[in-house]
């Protein structure tokens, strides 16, 4: 099972739509697949057809120990993936956590009794580096980091950087980058190729080749509870994803 969490700390960088679009991906090709939304705004989970407002438990009971991974989760009626789902509960979480035992590592701790059910798990974590954050990155052994190539990019990324070397110090030996995801990629705008390039000269073979252009049909999909991928799978953006999700069978049969 690779777990995989898909983080920065930037706020509607493309996160969610990148977890909704490979989970979609990747169960399309076979592969047993959990997402876990690990933000209160629970837009994952309505991107996958789930509502957020009717759940019975979610993403928060488990963390705090109320409910098991089993009971929580839910098929996302067309994605063909399980979905642990999220809502404003989870917002109460982190104060509730803080007197918990091993708090970083509750998500982890839920995830383990389920090795087996999945060949992928992945993490859509908040735009913070908060404690639900941080229970993303110890329960991953790596992270996806999607980005927009514009300037002050590049900045944030450092932030990110910085706290994932803290994390596999101190907490995650095991959590590593798997990659950079460019997207919302817009291939006319000369600052978009200025910082694309950038970022492939400090982090080399870590930038994932894919390329998810904008597109306007990947933000009309999660109105419609639909992965972008199904929803219209012949639209640039779907394309993108679908690229996306077979560089990354790719580089996991090399690990
Ligand atoms: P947050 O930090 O709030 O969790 P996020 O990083 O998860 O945000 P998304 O919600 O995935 O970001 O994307 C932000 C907005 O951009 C959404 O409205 C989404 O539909 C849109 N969007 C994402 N990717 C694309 C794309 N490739 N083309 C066009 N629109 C996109
Ligand atoms: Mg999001």
């Amino acid at each position: 099972m690779h777990i995989f969490a898909i983080a920065n700390q930037k706020g509607g960088v493309g996160k969610t739509t990148t977890s909704v679009n490979l989970a979609a991906a990747l169960a399309a090709s076979g592969q047993r697949t959990l997402l876990v939304d690990l933000d209160p705004q629970g837009n994952a989970t309505m991107g996958c057809g789930i509502d957020k407002r009717t759940l019975t438990s979610s993403v928060y009971q488990v963390l705090v120990g109320l409910a098991g991974l089993a009971q929580a989760r839910a098929a996302s009626p067309s994605g063909g993936f399980d979905v642990l789902p999220a809502n404003r509960d989870l917002a109460g979480a982190e104060i509730e956590m803080v007197d918990l035992d091993r708090r970083e590592l509750r998500l982890k701790e839920a995830l383990a009794n389920h090795a087996a059910d999945y060949d992928f798990v992945l993490i859509d974590c908040p735009p913070s580096l908060s404690l639900l954050t941080l229970n993303g990155l110890c329960a991953a052994h790596g992270v996806v980091i999607p980005m927009q190539c514009e300037y002050y990019a590049l900045e944030g990324l450092s932030d990110l950087v910085n706290t994932i070397k803290k994390v596999h110090a101190k907490l995650n030996p095991d959590l590593k980058i798997i990659g950079i995801l460019r997207v919302m990629f817009d291939p006319r705008a000369t600052l978009s190729q200025q910082v694309s390039s950038e970022l492939e000269q400090h982090f080399g073979d870590k930038v994932f080749r894919s390329i998810v252009p904008r597109n306007v049909r990947l933000a009309e999909a999660p109105s419609y509870g639909i992965p972008g991928v199904i929803f219209d799978k012949a639209s640039k953006g779907a394309q993108g994803y679908i690229a996306f999700a077979q560089e990354m069978l790719e580089r996991v049969s090399k690990f």
